[in-house]
């Protein structure tokens, strides 16, 4: 009698008043008790088997890159602009990404939508910058790159080594003129430093000639891989003055006489970035758009060491996102009758990929927290730039193994991180050249040919 009223009285615990309240609006539930009761055992059993499988669902863990939780260390209203990135990310751009990468083409509809989160140039003071930490920028950097590195490629040409170019190196005119319109995005800027033969070499090797006349300075030669240069209202050219031998800044404007820029076509990663080859024929750039304290290689230096630990944070983006794709993916993929990711080889894969984010994780952290310090060097930037692009193409190797076939179809995405990989592991500074940087600083011999 009393484990009768036990049971009972267990069977009365586990009911759920609420769902049941719901159910009943819905169903007219007497009378559907009544055809239950009416079930023998067989049926009642089919039943049960037809609504849930037959097995209570067995509640997954939550999808988490952040295994060791760094957002804990952001501010309330920092973590709030992350989650509202992340979530601009997830709903406004995940759904159009494989879209435009298949088709080389750029969504353009995006970036009235990108200047209302108001996170370009972040860390500026002024020009209606929001004058946040570099930690905050590198979170923003990887929350875009977590969905899609082209855009935060995009991202990273604008807000880095466009306006980065201007507010390091530009006078006050120039800041006024240009920084408040690119940060609310109604201008874009494109940063030309590369040369078809000139890429590793740049430092010393510059071949683009800047030349002072009466009618200006004239530029001549060529640039290669510029991103956003095809539709750019503004491009950081830096070009060799012949009088002095050293590099300077100009700001070209489009449509500058003398100004050619020609898509470069059959990528096989970040298609959504629009690379540009640029011709500059005798192309007239006034005094007023030299930038006026770039003076010498080491001003553009400046510029690169402030965007290469954005490229670190970048690469952390496009891990992520390959790690958690992966990780749905062998949760609900079944083999042998069970989840994949049941399977202890494939946990390893997945322990392998998660141990290396972390590892990033937590050095792009600390690699922020000096730049906020004011003690970041080239070596610190480097060493994170050359670690985590390599641990990137570990990883998103890894995810696109453990998906086996629909890791190479676009549809899944782990497809587009693994190509989109290769690209962020060779632009702002190969891993040769950052580690020559680091390998100087460790050793103090210098090991640049
Ligand atoms: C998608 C994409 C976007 C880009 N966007 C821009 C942009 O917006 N603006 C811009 O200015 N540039 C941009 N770049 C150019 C990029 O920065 C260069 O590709 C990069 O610096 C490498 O130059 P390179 O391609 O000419 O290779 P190279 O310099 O020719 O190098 C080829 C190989 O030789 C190695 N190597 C070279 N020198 C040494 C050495 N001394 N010791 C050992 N190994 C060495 C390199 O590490 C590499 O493995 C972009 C590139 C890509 C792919």
């Amino acid at each position: 009698m009393f484990s009768k009223i036990k049971k009972a009285y267990q069977l009365f615990k586990s009911i759920d008043f609420e769902q049941l309240d719901k159910l009943s609006r819905k169903i007219d539930l007497p009378k559907a008790m009544e055809s239950f009761s009416k079930l023998d055992d067989k049926q009642l059993k089919g039943l049960m088997k037809m609504l849930d499988g037959g097995r209570p669902k067995k509640e997954l863990p939550p999808i988490n890159g952040d295994f060791y939780e760094l957002h804990l260390r952001l501010s309330d209203e920092d973590r709030a602009l992350q989650l509202k990135v992340r979530d601009f990310m997830e709903h406004e751009i995940r759904p159009l990404v494989n879209h435009y990468w298949l088709r080389d083409e750029f969504p353009f509809e995006i970036i009235p939508k990108l200047a209302e989160l108001n996170i370009c140039g972040l860390t500026y003071k002024g020009y209606g910058c929001a004058g946040k930490s570099s930690l905050m920028e590198g979170i923003i950097a990887m929350e875009i790159a977590r969905i899609d590195a082209s855009v935060a490629t995009f991202f990273g040409v604008q807000s880095g080594l466009a306006m980065g170019s201007i507010y390091l190196c530009g006078s006050e005119e120039q800041k006024q003129e240009w920084l408040p319109a690119m940060q609310q995005m109604k201008l874009i800027g494109a940063f030309g430093l590369t040369e078809p033969e000139v890429g590793s070499g740049a430092a010393g090797g510059l071949t683009v000639t800047a030349r002072k006349t009466d009618r200006g300075w004239v530029l001549n030669g060529q640039k290669k891989w510029i991103g956003n240069a095809p539709f750019a209202d503004v491009t950081i050219i830096w070009a060799k003055d012949v009088d002095d031998g050293e590099v300077k800044g100009f700001l070209v404007r489009k449509g500058a006489p003398g100004f050619e820029v020609e898509k470069i076509k059959g990528k096989m990663a970040l298609r959504i970035v629009q690379n540009g080859l640029i011709t500059l024929r005798d192309c007239i750039v006034p005094e007023n758009d030299r930038l006026q304290h770039a003076n010498s290689f080491k001003d553009t230096a400046k510029v690169l060491q402030l965007t290469r630990a954005g490229v670190a944070w970048m690469a952390v983006g496009c891990a992520n996102g390959a790690y958690e794709n992966a990780l749905d993916y062998t949760r609900k993929r079944k083999q042998f009758g069970k989840p994949i990711a049941s399977f202890q080889l494939i946990q390893n894969h997945l322990v392998e990929m998660l141990s290396n984010l972390t590892a990033m994780q937590t050095l792009v952290y600390r690699l922020s927290e000096l730049q906020d310090a004011g003690m970041l060097r080239d070596e610190h930037a480097s060493l994170a730039k050359v670690f985590c692009t390599l641990r990137t193409r570990d990883i998103v190797s890894q995810a696109r193994e453990v998906m086996g076939g629909n890791g190479i179809l676009l549809e899944y995405d782990v497809a587009r991180f693994l190509a989109d990989a290769e690209a962020i592991y060779s632009y702002e500074g190969t891993k040769e050249i950052n580690s020559l940087i680091v390998g100087r600083s460790i050793t103090g011999f210098s090991a640049f040919v």
